[in-house]
């Protein structure tokens, strides 16, 4: 029968598998069927039977009926046999033919009831098949799927492992590189730390160096001015004492300039009066002012309060700055400095100074570069004013220390106005009667004080200087060269001051007044020194170095008190004044 079946096919231009498989199928059912196909120009394909043949078998309704329907038709032939046709695509025709049956009763049942079950059978098999087929299909596809799905799990964990182990090399080489780094900052910290401890080093033993002969200069020069001189030494004493006094000034800055690089710059905070220190710096411009004949003005606004808790000197620095630029670069007009309340509570204000005058201005596109260290509105000003261009950056980096700011607005060829604004601490009632035991102190000062005083000093010309200092004051002096001397003196009889410099050979300051400090708390050892006993003698250090950490480290080693040199007359006075009192 196959071979029946794969001989009309073949003879078929398009062989159709569907058709095909059902042709098979059914006749694989029922094996005695009579097989004929039937193309769409009539042909009869069957082998086993001409045109005429079927012509005589099927009625040409029935082969258009099956022709027309999509499926199986079910019919009868002329003869009375079952018979089931199926449309081969829309040009071709299988009609299939049940084996010859006599009963033509039993053939219509049997076309009847078997031939569509056979038929749904049939198409039921193929129906299975194909869905096995598409089954079969689906699981290979699924297989291939799960393969590939597979294959990319395991690339991606490939890729996982590959990254995460690039990923430990990244942050390993980072945290060497960090490391690396690290260690490099941190050595290169630690040169500019050595560099600046150096440099800080450097400022503060030139500055004591410069300091130590200044000394002499200034404290000499100002003798010399008590002394009986005609006018022409009066000038020529008076010009060596301003250039001291000027040079002290550029010390001073550049002293203050490194401690604000070191972040080392102070702020004390003790009464002072504010129109003194105002009063003050206008006092020391007076003479300047009338020699240029320009006006110098100062207003202060009487409701403020007398009194001020913080850092007289800083803000006395900043005026002097301010008001020493004006004058240095106006040369008509004049000169004004006022002061005024802002707010503020009870106990506390915000005060602004305004300094303005009628110079030269400053050019809009430098009234920022001004404030920066070194720098002056025109280079070729040095030569003409002088200066080193640190007086507006040590003024911002102080006025921004007390709380404030500094403000310029300037009009060049019209002159400048410097505003700035510091916040203080107004004194409690407490304070003000500490300021009160001081200023009975300090006007003790001109009346002869009779102490005897132990100058502890090395250098000759210092010691000389302090020596004719104290002698005018009406002390009797004695002086020691070193630690040592000083301790051999006391040996011999009694002081109500010492003053003591810091850095002697032998036995410097600290040593000698840690020493006199022990023996005054041991019986035994205070036996052999007759100028000790009873009472601490008061010791106040001396030395050129004006950092806050030599005034600790005085204090640290047993010192009341602590000058810096070159000596202020009236400091001294005070520190006198205070000795006398006790
Ligand atoms: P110095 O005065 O020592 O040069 P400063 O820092 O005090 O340094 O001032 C920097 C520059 O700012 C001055 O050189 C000057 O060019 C300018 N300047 C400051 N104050 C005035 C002023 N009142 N009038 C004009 N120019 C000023």
């Amino acid at each position: 029968m196959s071979g029946l079946i794969d001989d009309i096919f073949a003879g078929l231009e398009d062989d159709d598998a569907r058709e095909r498989e059902f042709v098979q199928t059914f006749a694989a059912l029922l094996p005695d069927t009579e097989l004929y196909l039937l193309k769409a120009d009539g042909a009869g394909l069957s082998p086993a039977a001409g045109a005429d043949d079927l012509e005589d078998r099927f009625t040409r309704a029935d082969i258009q009926a099956v022709k027309e329907t999509a499926g199986p038709v079910f019919f009868t032939d002329c003869q009375g046999r079952a018979m089931v046709g199926l449309a081969v695509e829309e040009l071709k025709a299988v009609l299939l033919a049940w084996p010859p049956m006599d009963d033509c009763q039993s053939c219509r049942a049997l076309t009847a009831t078997m031939m569509p079950n056979c038929t749904a059978h049939v198409l039921l098999l193929m129906e299975q098949k194909m869905v096995r087929t598409e089954n079969e299909q689906l699981q290979r596809e699924i297989k291939v799927l799960n393969y590939q799905h597979h294959e990319l799990i395991e690339h991606n964990h490939r890729q996982y492992l590959l990254i995460k182990e690039k990923d430990r090399n990244y942050a390993r080489n980072l945290e060497s590189e960090i490391a690396a780094r690290t260690e490099d900052l941190e050595r290169a910290n630690e040169e500019l730390r050595e560099a600046s401890r150096l440099k800080s080093e450097f400022l503060a033993n030139m500055s004591h160096e410069l300091r130590t002969p200044m000394n002499a200069i200034i404290g000499f020069s100002d003798l010399l001015m008590d002394t009986e001189l005609n006018a022409e030494q009066m000038e020529y004493v008076n010009t060596v004492k301003q250039s001291g006094d000027g040079l002290l000034g550029l010390i001073n800055d550049i002293l203050d300039f490194a401690k604000i690089e070191a972040g080392k710059l102070d702020i004390v905070s003790e009464p002072f009066s504010l129109s003194e220190i105002v009063k003050n710096v206008a006092a020391m411009f007076m003479k300047p002012a009338n020699d240029k004949k320009i006006k110098l003005n100062c207003l202060i606004d009487e409701r403020l309060p007398a009194t001020f808790l913080g850092d007289g000197n800083r803000l006395k620095q900043i005026l002097i700055n301010l008001v020493g630029n004006a004058m240095k670069f106006t040369s008509r007009g004049g000169v004004s400095m006022t002061v005024e309340k802002v707010k503020g509570q009870d106990d506390w204000a915000m005060l602004r100074f305004m300094v303005v005058d009628t110079g030269i201005g400053i050019p809009l596109e430098q009234q920022n570069a001004i404030f920066e260290k070194f720098t002056q509105a025109d280079g070729t000003i040095t030569r003409r004013f002088g200066g080193t261009g640190l007086g507006l950056a040590i003024t911002c980096q102080l006025v921004s220390l007390m709380g404030g700011r500094v403000y310029l607005s300037s009009v060049a060829g019209q002159g400048s106005t410097f505003c700035f604004t510091i916040k203080l601490r107004l004194p409690s009632a407490a304070d003000k009667t500490m300021e009160a035991g001081q200023q009975s102190a300090a006007t003790a000062e001109d009346q002869p004080l009779s102490l005897r005083v132990l100058l502890v000093e090395d250098n000759l010309v210092n010691q000389r200087l302090a020596t004719i200092m104290l002698q005018k004051a009406g002390c009797e002096v004695v002086t020691a060269g070193d630690g040592r001397l000083a301790l051999e003196q006391l040996k011999k009889g009694r002081f109500d001051l010492i003053l003591m410099d810091m850095q002697m050979p032998n036995m410097d300051g600290l040593e000698a007044t840690a020493r006199i400090r022990a023996i005054e708390s041991s019986a035994e050892e205070r036996h052999d020194y007759a100028g000790l006993g009873g009472r601490p003698v008061k010791i106040v250090g001396l030395s050129a170095h004006a950092r806050q950490e030599d005034a600790d480290r005085a204090r640290a080693a047993g010192m009341d008190d602590f000058l810096t040199k070159p000596i202020v007359r009236s400091k001294l006075l005070a520190v006198l004044a205070e000795a006398a009192d006790k």
